[in-house]
């Protein structure tokens, strides 16, 4: 009777690792079609100085408009294009698209001159030696010079790579952000080692703000370790008025969040940047 369970679960097993296989794959083509049929699309969300709020620059944030199921956020698709291979299509695609809504934001006079665009750099891209090479062309394409783009790095992406990719773009005059701190493993001779412009406290430290003292004192601790490294710090997820209060109080530079704006379409930032001055 064993065996037979034995070999039953071993069918049902293999049915199922055929279905998700095949699912899979349907995924990675679905998401492969919408690349070329240009089904993605960027949202910007704006990040502002602390006290005045003026523009610092706008974070590129991909979605997929799936003609079923509607807007999917990147939680839902990136992980098919991580398996994929489509990370770089990908990312080659919201390289571009990034740097031409910048240009289309600062001729339209929506965003200060002076003003940068954010872009998500995943491991596999860092890892691609046509990197810098593909971001000298977008920025080029798109009339930028390569210090009007900031390429954010994971904590992840930071401990894959040796750092001398990190620093061949910094050499190029690249903004590096790393991003999400405080979630992953890095340590501080990896924050010490690399060519990091700006860190972005992870948003789940700001959320915990509200009721933890500690998570606050955890906060200064990662603004002072910015500091050390001579990193200046984006606060993620600021949500309320009491976020930015403590935040500013405590010295971070940016700040970033649905409290301040919300990641619109390019077409709905001018609006967006008005509430956020409003507020
Ligand atoms: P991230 O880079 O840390 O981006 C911030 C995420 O937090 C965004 O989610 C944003 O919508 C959300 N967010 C911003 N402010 C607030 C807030 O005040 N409260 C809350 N609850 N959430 C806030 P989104 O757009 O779903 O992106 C998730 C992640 O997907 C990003 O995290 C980033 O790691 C990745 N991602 C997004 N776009 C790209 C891309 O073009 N390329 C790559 N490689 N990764 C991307
Ligand atoms: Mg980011
Ligand atoms: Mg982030
Ligand atoms: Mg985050």
């Amino acid at each position: 009777a064993a065996k037979e369970h034995e070999r039953g679960s071993v069918r049902v097993c293999d049915d199922e690792l055929r279905a998700a296989a095949t699912t899979r794959l349907a995924q990675q083509n679905a998401l492969r079609r919408a690349i070329d049929r240009d089904e993605l699309v960027l949202h910007l969300q704006p990040i502002v100085r602390s006290g005045t709020h003026s523009l610092a620059g706008v974070e590129a944030l991909v979605r997929w408009a799936h003609p079923e199921h509607g807007l999917l956020p990147p939680g839902d698709f990136l992980h098919v294009a991580e398996n994929s291979g489509l990370l770089r299509p990908l990312g080659h695609w919201v390289l571009g698209e990034a740097c031409r809504q910048l240009a289309t934001l600062r001729a339209e006079g929506v965003v200060p001159p002076s003003s940068t665009v954010w872009i998500n750099i995943s491991g596999p891209e860092l890892a691609d030696p046509e990197l810098p090479h593909r971001v000298h062309q977008a920025t080029a394409q798109a009339g930028l010079a390569l210090d009007d783009i900031v390429l954010e790095i994971s904590e992840r992406a930071l401990l894959d790579e040796a750092n001398g990719r990190l620093d061949r773009l910094a050499e190029l005059g690249i903004t590096l952000a790393l991003d999400d701190l405080g979630t992953g493993r890095t340590s501080a001779a990896d924050l010490v080692n690399a060519p990091l412009d700006i860190v972005k406290i992870d948003r789940s430290f700001v959320l915990a703000m509200e009721e933890d003292l500690q998570a606050r004192a955890v906060v200064l601790a990662l603004l002072q370790l910015a500091r050390a490294v001579g990193a200046r710090v984006v606060a993620e997820g600021v949500e309320t008025d009491a976020h930015v209060v403590t935040l500013e109080g405590l010295g971070c530079e940016f700040l970033q969040g649905f409290g301040i704006g919300r990641p619109v379409p390019r077409e709905s930032l001018a609006r967006e940047l008005g509430a956020a001055t409003a507020r």
